[in-house]
């Protein structure tokens, strides 16, 4: 059986959803349909995450980061007003527990300031009275930093392009996509469906997908973020969001605290190699998925580059009591008794051949089709303005 559509958007994480509503929003007349592989939407990275609405403090101020993450807030402002979610901009702390990580906490005030956003540095005193059991020798306050429910946002997203008689189609893996005479045809299935563009939104396996219409800049590689969260009765440790004063070489934030839109205290994630892309604990590993990481040169440039901070993520993730020590490094009070397991997520982050971790948002174009080659956070946070960028560039090739 042979469909025929305009566009195809292949996953249906926030990415490929934001995508979708941003194409129809431009084209209200174009024929669209969204492919995801798994029987519901957001399974992955979407679904798993640390729900966090970032501020935008970290970039760098000429990246696609910067500028995306100030449009997406702006856009997720309104769209979760628009479809009442919930969202709330709680403000977060980021601590300097020792005064060897004062410059790096006065860079990160600097980089505030040069992207526009609000950070006020704060004493001990004025750290306690924020979040009281939190410790440190000095701390910025980031006010525009909040949470939001971003399952909540996919499930607003999938029915605003149901109503507008597009199909979200769920269970539907795109086994291959081949590029020729100026249409994309997208195997599902025993099915064949022919469109006019793609955009591949495929999360951890979107190099693959990218694989097949040309050659990719960038593979990706899983890093799981295992979390821990606060029993019900520990969760007055927290108020809002504890983070550390991060490694600017290290693409990741450090364990912190999040408080969820649901009342829950997640502690964590980390950052370990996955040995399967979407392999949520130790035990799940995917011959193909660990083989490619062991066999390509890039991941042991990156092993050679971070193996100390490595080798602390692997002891964090095998050792509760390890975990432990580093959230004690925020919050003294916390113990092993107060932690529980919580799901882990896995991070699609794109590598480059000479071991690079990639740092900003990237995408790659072929004749029909834009691929994300690299959406890790806080794409999720400019998932709106990554939809609307996505989409010129895909409608310039109508
Ligand atoms: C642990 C963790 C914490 C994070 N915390 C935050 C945060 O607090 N704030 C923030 O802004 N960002 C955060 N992020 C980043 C954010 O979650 C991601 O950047 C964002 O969800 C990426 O969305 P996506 O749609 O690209 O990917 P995904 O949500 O992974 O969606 C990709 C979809 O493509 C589907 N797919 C793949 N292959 C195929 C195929 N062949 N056929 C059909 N479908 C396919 C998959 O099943 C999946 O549903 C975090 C990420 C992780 C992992």
């Amino acid at each position: 059986m042979t469909t025929d559509v305009d566009v195809v958007v292949v996953g249906a994480g926030i990415v490929g959803l934001a995508t979708a509503h941003a194409l129809t929003e431009a084209r209200p007349d174009l024929s669209l349909l969204v492919l995801e592989k798994e029987p519901t939407l957001a399974a992955h990275q979407t679904g798993r995450n640390s729900g966090v609405v970032h501020s935008g403090i970290y970039y760098r101020p000429d990246s696609l980061k910067t500028s995306l993450v100030r449009r997406g807030r702006e856009l997720l402002n309104e769209f979760c007003a628009e479809h009442g979610i919930v969202h709330e901009y709680c403000g977060k702390v980021i601590v300097a527990v020792e005064d060897s990580e004062l410059p790096r906490l006065r860079d990160l005030e600097t980089r505030a300031g040069e992207n526009g956003i609000e950070a006020n540095r704060i004493g001990p005193a004025g750290l306690h009275d924020l979040e009281p059991h939190a410790t440190g020798v000095e701390a910025l306050h980031v006010p525009a930093a909040g949470i939001v429910d971003y399952v909540a946002m996919v499930d607003a997203l999938a029915a605003g392009l149901t109503e507008r008689g597009h199909e979200v189609r769920t269970s539907a893996r795109v086994d291959a996509l081949h590029e020729d005479r100026g249409r994309v045809r997208v195997e599902v299935g025993g099915s064949t469906i022919t469109a006019s563009l793609l955009v591949n939104c495929g999360g951890l396996q979107s190099d693959r997908l990218a694989a097949q219409t040309g050659d990719t800049p960038a593979r990706i590689m899983p890093f799981r973020g295992e979390y821990h969260e606060l029993k019900a009765d520990r969760r007055d440790l927290v108020n809002n969001l504890i983070y550390p004063v991060p490694d600017p070489e290290f693409p990741f934030l450090g364990v912190h605290f999040t408080r969820m839109i649901d009342g829950n205290v997640h502690a964590g994630p980390n950052a370990v190699p996955a040995f399967a892309r979407e392999g949520y604990a130790w035990r799940n590993v995917v011959p193909r998925d660990a083989w490619e990481i062991i066999s390509a040169p890039s991941s042991w440039k990156l092993a050679a580059k971070y193996w100390k901070t490595g080798v602390g993520e692997v002891k964090r993730s095998v050792s509760l009591k390890a975990m432990t020590r580093a959230l004690q490094r925020l919050v003294p009070d916390v113990t092993v008794d107060d932690l529980e397991p919580s799901p882990a997520g896995v991070r699609a982050q794109a590598i480059t051949p000479d071991g690079t971790l990639l740092d900003d948002f990237a995408f790659a174009d072929t004749e029909r089709c834009v691929h994300v080659v690299n959406a890790p956070s806080p794409a999720a946070t400019a998932s709106l303005a990554i939809g609307e960028q996505i989409a010129a560039r895909l409608l310039a090739k109508a």
